[in-house]
């Protein structure tokens, strides 16, 4: 790339426009299910910096997911933006800037991010710097667990709104994660039929609940054990986490209800339903020893997944991350489970996460610095010339 294109682009981010439209996409609460006005604001900006919006409902009428392309018209292939315009439910804080510090609800998770995302898009407009291919820009709902199930991703992949590859600007920044975990949150409902009884006055024979919650645990615990040398370098390894156990009223009753819960969490690709069919197995095993009948919801947050650390995708943002920041970004984990997960394992087009170094995600304390936001903007701006230009 040469040198005069790094500076022109580093140069055409505009300061007050990014901050100014981080600020407004803040300034519209949007939690889960309900983000359908911040996309409205979103698409009116859009709109009214020349681009043409799609609106299409990707199973979810109350948010339709909000696209627009920058197009060379010229063969190549499309990179993808996208981010979730939806936040957690907590009480809203509205958007403030301070110190060159934007503070508020998603002002991290992940309005930041997506506003950076568009100044790229209006960046590489203006300069005309993209050579070929073209970038899809999406914003949709339905992210957050466990109010969204991720249904409008899932739908935008269908309907072929979908690049070749995508860049997802949430926080964070300090490595680039080329292998995820899946994940399921499990809920184990055990029972015994019959009500609640006196210690003293149980019938001979009547199923222990908290003894086969208590049994259940253990062996989750010694399944963990085995299920940890299960790894890989760079996505951790496979886990079973018991953090709750509910069960009981009194000391001398015996119920007739124990709920545990947990996550399971896996490195091997595309083993989302072996793995859930393992389980299964666990607690047949255990309904027969015990006398008791177990239910399992176990719901899937995400697939495993991996990328080719040498492929033309990453090789793009690491030439682009090097001219922005000295040096390539060691190749690291996400400890979390985004939308990535989802474009990797059911379209099948490698996934970055990668955006501003923001804080308080979850949290009443959300803060994104403005220089972060910058700096997204220009390696955005120039991973699509990278990557869509093939060089
Ligand atoms: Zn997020």
């Amino acid at each position: 790339m040469p040198k005069t294109l790094e500076e022109r682009i580093v140069r055409a981010v505009d300061r007050q426009r990014l901050t100014d439209t981080a600020l407004a996409l803040i300034e519209v609460p949007s939690p889960t299910r309900s983000a359908g006005e911040a996309a409205d604001r979103l698409a009116a900006m859009l709109a009214a910096d020349g681009f043409s919006v799609q609106r299409q409902d990707a199973d979810w009428a109350q948010a339709p997911v909000v696209a627009a392309s920058l197009e060379t018209g010229r063969p190549g292939p499309t990179l993808q933006f996208d981010g979730h315009l939806d936040t957690v439910h907590l009480p809203f804080v509205p958007p403030r800037l301070e110190n060159g510090i934007i503070y508020g609800s998603s002002a991290a998770d992940m309005k930041g991010g997506i506003a950076a995302s568009l100044e790229a898009l209006r960046i590489l407009r203006t300069l005309d710097a993209l050579p070929a291919g073209r970038v899809l820009f999406t914003a949709h709902d339905h992210h957050e667990g466990p109010w969204g199930d991720g249904r409008q991703v899932r739908a935008m992949i269908r309907e072929g709104i979908v690049g070749d590859a995508v860049l997802l600007p949430e926080y964070l920044s300090e490595t680039l994660p080329v292998a995820g975990r899946g994940v399921a949150i499990f809920k184990v409902t055990i029972r015994r039929e019959g009500v609640p009884v006196h210690e003293v006055l149980r019938p001979p024979g009547l199923p222990d609940v908290v003894g086969a919650g208590a049994l259940l645990v253990t062996r989750l615990h010694t399944w963990h054990e085995q299920l940890k040398r299960n790894s890989h370098p760079h996505a951790g390894s496979d886990s079973a986490f018991v953090g709750s156990v509910r069960t009981g009223e009194i000391y001398n009753q015996s119920p007739t209800e124990c709920v545990v819960e947990g996550t399971r969490r896996w490195t091997t690709p595309g083993s989302g339903a072996a793995v859930k069919d393992e389980f299964e197995q666990i607690l047949a095993d255990l309904a027969s020893e015990t006398g008791t009948e177990f239910e399992l919801e176990f719901v899937e947050q995400g697939e495993a997944y991996r990328i080719d650390p040498d492929g033309p995708f990453v090789h793009a943002f690491q030439q682009a991350y090097t001219a922005v920041s000295g040096s390539p970004l060691p190749v690291g984990a996400k400890p979390f489970v985004d939308d990535g997960n989802i474009y990797a394992s059911v379209a099948g087009i490698p996934a970055l996460t990668h955006g501003p170094a923001a804080t308080g995600a979850h949290t009443l304390n959300e803060a994104v610095p403005v220089e972060e936001l910058l700096r997204v903007a220009s390696l955005y701006a120039l991973t699509a010339v990278e990557f869509c230009g093939g060089a």
